[in-house]
């Protein structure tokens, strides 16, 4: 019987970096999906072979359908006997502004990055996940702002929201083969994406005081892809501090 890996994109930093370290610790084979920065997910990967682990990089931008299935075909060429179990749809990115002073690059590339990337991956590793009978895992990373909405992310609040209908429709078309597909909907959390943000202005604002830590994220997708969280499906779960 083959191994059970996990594939996260944007596993090279931030939270995605976060999360293959959890699988690492659950003693999963881990892929580091990434899209230019080729240090930083080498850098994962290496920290993840120094403690015993099992991990592998693989470039591959989400938003590009030919992309996504060489890259993903290679990996299974060169296993045939394993599968992708866990996949965590976490690569995505934001281009905020005024929607009445967004251009066409700023929408496009945010609703191409979240959700024709989470389309294009997911689609590819269900027929595998889905006939193995081992059972799978998705979870795909939204947002407290496609929950809530805010001002000057219309493209990247769309884009979040979009990934929980995608998650509530699939959990239920996989469910029968074991396969949950579950959102998690972080707040701020402190990442090279909310670096340049007034972080003392905003942490008045949240009921903790403080940003969330990328490991916090991590420890609740790790517990999503356990075998204790097999009942749970097409779940939405905030992690903010209690800002809502
Ligand atoms: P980050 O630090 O900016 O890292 C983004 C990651 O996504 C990087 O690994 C990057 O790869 C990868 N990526 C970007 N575009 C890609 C593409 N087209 N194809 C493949 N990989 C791509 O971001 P983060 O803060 O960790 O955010 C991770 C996820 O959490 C995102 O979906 C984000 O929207 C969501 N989120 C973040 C926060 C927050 O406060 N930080 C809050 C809510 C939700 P490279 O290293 O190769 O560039």
């Amino acid at each position: 019987m083959g191994l059970k890996y996990a594939l996260v994109t944007g596993g090279s930093r931030g939270i995605g970096r976060a999360i293959c370290f959890k699988f690492a610790e659950m003693g999963i084979p881990v892929i580091i999906g990434y899209h230019s920065n080729l240090a930083a997910a080498q850098e994962v990967c290496d920290s993840i072979l120094q403690k015993g682990g099992s991990a592998s990089v693989l470039k591959f931008d989400v938003s590009n359908k030919a992309e996504v299935e060489s890259a993903l075909n290679s990996w299974e060429q060169s296993h045939p006997d394993d599968y992708i179990a866990y996949l965590v749809n976490n690569a995505g990115v934001t281009r905020d502004n005024l929607m009445f002073m967004m251009t066409d690059e700023d929408w496009d590339s945010v609703i191409k990055t979240s959700v024709n990337g989470l389309f294009y991956v997911t689609r590819y590793l269900l027929p595998q996940m889905m006939a193995r009978g081992r059972g799978g895992r998705i979870v795909n990373i939204s947002s407290l702002s496609g929950l809530k909405g805010m001002a000057g992310q219309t493209n990247y609040c769309a884009a979040k929201a979009a990934i929980i209908g995608a998650t509530r429709a699939l959990a239920q078309e996989t469910a029968a083969r074991k396969v949950t597909v579950n959102a998690v909907a972080p707040g701020f959390i402190t990442t090279d994406m909310t670096k340049d943000l007034p972080e003392e202005e905003l942490k008045k604002m949240i009921p903790m005081k403080r940003f969330g830590k990328p490991e916090e994220v991590a420890e609740l997708v790790g517990f999503l892809c356990s075998e204790n969280a097999a009942y749970i499906t097409g779940e939405v779960i905030s992690i903010n501090g209690g800002l809502f």
